[in-house]
């Protein structure tokens, strides 16, 4: 499935596009839909699903569908402000092309910032994303505008009630319009959160993303490289594991088809599964590698999903999966049923940050393997430096809406 099956806005479809993202992740899949059709939602999810843009779309969406003047329309609560200014760079650049005004509201700021979100607040941002002890200050002096707010989206539930948020969302909710679309995202889901639940959320629909964490017999390992390196690194793990079954994988057909000839110039013979082939050949390859007749094989994410092959020995990740379920589910080819297995992520300079939350959702960090050093220099992981888009911080545009 790809975006555009959604029917979204050209605005926000060239905003999805800019991104570079391309398919929707299993959260995405599930929740765009369903929040189109008004649906509330309450979403078991963790960071590294996706399940930021999962809200972000169908709304921005919304907001465009209405075309409304300068009103808030959307409020996202986050427990801390590190979330709120990821969700609000996120927002930027998806709703680049639309134009839609936003501003994370946080504490800590000085006096220009406070007047600046008191504007956002009063003149109408049309989303705004707050932690809710500042929110809280704001709507003490009673200037906030909520009237035509139509969603209201909690974000990881369990952390703010966890920091004693509750009743200080309690007070928010009391604020705002009853009539609206709600949407509760928690990694977790014990009582009180359902407890919640059925207080602010209409007839809710459930979405269950549960990432079960690899198998601990996996063994998980990253070399952190030069694109321009991989290809020889590749052939070298090959020729050092002969014998054994190996699947590696590449997030583009290219670089699938590009490995595939450069290990066999290198005389390892490797097969390639791809969608440019025919799906007898897809079916053939597959089948040999599955008997044993083929060693090497090099796959787009075609085969990351549901596709049961035992015993295979290694999993390559030519580059680092766009997100945390596709790295679960790409690694989850080897150790299966009894046996035990190697998964090796090649990192290149700019999919640190990328590989980084990977590492969150996986509540650990993978060790990092020394680069033989007949490859020459490689880079350093630096998850900390740029990211891999480079959002441009907008102006809140207040008032001046529409003049696009
Ligand atoms: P989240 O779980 O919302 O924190 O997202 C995790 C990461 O996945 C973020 O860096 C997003 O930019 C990225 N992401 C979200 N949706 C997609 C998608 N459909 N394709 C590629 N990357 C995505």
């Amino acid at each position: 499935m790809r975006f555009s099956d959604f029917n979204l806005h050209p605005d926000l479809q060239e905003g999805i596009d800019s991104l570079g993202f391309e398919s929707p992740t299993a959260i995405q899949e599930q929740a765009i839909p369903l929040v189109l059709k008004d649906r509330d939602i309450i979403g078991s999810a963790q960071t590294g699903t996706g399940k930021t843009a999962a809200f972000l779309i169908p709304v921005i969406q919304h907001i465009l569908e209405i075309g409304t003047p300068d009103y808030i329309k959307a409020m996202i609560i986050v427990p801390t402000r590190e979330l709120a200014i990821q969700i609000d760079q996120q927002l930027q650049g998806l709703s680049y092309f639309a134009g839609l005004s936003s501003m994370a509201i946080y504490g800590g700021g000085d006096g220009t910032d406070f007047a600046q979100e008191k504007q956002a607040l009063t003149e109408g941002a049309h989303i705004v994303i707050c932690t809710p002890g500042r929110l809280i200050a704001h709507l003490n002096n009673e200037y906030v505008k909520t009237k035509h707010l139509s969603h209201l989206i909690l974000d990881e539930a369990d952390r703010m009630l966890d920091m004693g948020f509750f009743d200080d969302l309690m007070r928010i909710i009391n604020y705002l319009p009853k009539k609206r679309q709600t949407l509760m995202f928690s990694a977790t889901m014990p009582e009180e959160i359902r407890k919640m639940a059925r207080k602010i959320l209409k007839n809710p629909f459930e979405i269950n993303i549960a990432i079960s964490k690899p198998a601990d017999k996996i063994l998980q390992m990253a070399y952190v490289i030069y694109d321009h390196q991989k290809n020889e690194l590749i052939t070298y793990l090959l020729k050092n594991n002969s014998g054994k079954s190996i699947l590696v994988f590449c997030s583009t057909k290219n670089n699938a088809k590009d490995l595939t000839r450069d290990l066999n110039k290198a005389g390892l013979a490797a097969s390639e599964i791809h969608s440019d082939l025919e799906q007898t050949t897809r079916e053939n390859v597959l089948l040999s590698f599955k008997n044993k007749e083929i060693n090497f094989l090099v796959a787009t994410d075609i085969l990351s999903r549901g596709i049961d092959i035992e015993d295979i020995d290694l999993v390559i990740n030519y580059d680092v999966p766009n997100d945390g379920e596709d790295y679960i589910h790409r690694i989850g080819r080897t150790a299966r049923a009894e046996a035990e297995g190697v998964a090796i992520t090649l990192i290149n300079e700019k999919e640190a940050f990328k590989f980084s939350q990977i590492e969150k959702l996986l509540e650990r960090s993978v060790h990092k393997a020394q680069v033989p050093s007949h490859l020459g220099e490689t880079p350093e992981y630096n998850p900390k430096a740029k990211r891999k888009y480079n959002y441009k911080k907008k102006p809140y545009r207040g008032k001046k809406r529409g003049d696009k």
